[in-house]
């Protein structure tokens, strides 16, 4: 049986996957804002065009997928409540942001009459409205004040900065306060308050981008393939660990992987 998952796993390899390569085609000569927070390494391999090893697979592009579904919802939504305030559509010119490193295109931008809004969109897996110390997750958040700066540098005048997540029967809203000390964080998780605090200044983490790219060389693989969730691998719900990375084999070539993909990490597990 497969009248409708195979009608929908085509469409992924089609759509998704020719909407992802469109996206590595047009960060080709740029850093991606949504590289912050995230391995430099890896902005370097993209950069330097290093051959992907592990292209995303069904589950990613699944995900992805749903990303896009749950954005555009949310598109229409602010377009029937903000009419011509809002900038929705991916292809307006005014969500572009970037400078000669850096690109980026920004989710909404809505100009309220106390000023200008960037909205980042995010979907989210429900278990993250479960574990409370999840969201925000960091690089979403330098994602979006990494925007406000360019835009910042592009002329335009302080932006809010809100970070949208949405997932199954939940919703968090949060507003970022980003400058010199670091980012701070208030907000709405289905409607309880909480906030927070990230350390390093957006700034920072712009500037050691910048630094490895202007200095040509490849910065250093993390220490071990299992240093943090998004990074080298990612582990199922069965414990099974997997190449997580489009560059994991670039990284990583003495790791053995059988057959199915599961990654022997036995000598790191024991470190
Ligand atoms: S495999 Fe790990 S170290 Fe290598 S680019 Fe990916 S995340 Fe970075």
């Amino acid at each position: 049986m497969g009248i409708v998952h195979d009608a929908f796993l085509w469409h992924l390899q089609t759509e998704q996957a020719d909407h992802d390569r469109a996206w590595q085609e047009a960060h080709r000569h740029h850093l991606a804002v949504s590289d912050l927070g995230h391995c430099v390494r890896k902005a370097y391999l993209r950069l330097r065009k290093s051959q992907e090893t592990r292209p995303h697979d069904d589950y990613v592009l699944s995900l992805m997928r749903d990303g896009n579904v749950y954005q555009d919802d949310t598109a229409r939504a602010l377009a029937a409540w903000y009419g011509s305030q809002v900038h929705w559509d991916k292809d307006d010119p005014a969500l572009c942001v970037g400078d000669d490193k850096w690109l980026g295109h920004m989710d909404f931008l809505v100009n309220a009459p106390a000023g200008p809004v960037i909205i980042e969109h995010k979907a989210t897996n429900p278990d993250n409205f479960k574990n409370r110390s999840r969201l925000p997750y960091p690089f979403h958040c330098y994602q979006l004040a990494g925007y406000g700066v360019l835009r910042q540098k592009m002329g335009f005048p302080p932006a809010q900065l809100l970070l949208y997540y949405r997932s199954w029967g939940h919703w968090a809203e949060i507003e970022l306060f980003s400058n010199e000390c670091g980012i701070s964080w208030e907000g709405e998780f289905d409607g309880e308050c909480r906030d927070g605090m990230i350390e390093t200044p957006v700034m920072s983490k712009m500037a050691a981008f910048e630094q490895w790219w202007d200095s040509k060389e490849l910065p250093p693989r993390y220490e071990t393939p299992l240093v943090a969730p998004f990074t080298c691998t990612k582990t199922d719900r069965h414990g099974v660990v997997r190449p997580g990375c489009l560059y994991f084999g670039v990284c990583w070539p003495e790791v053995q992987e059988s057959e199915d993909g599961a990654l022997d990490v036995s000598p790191w597990k024991q470190v």
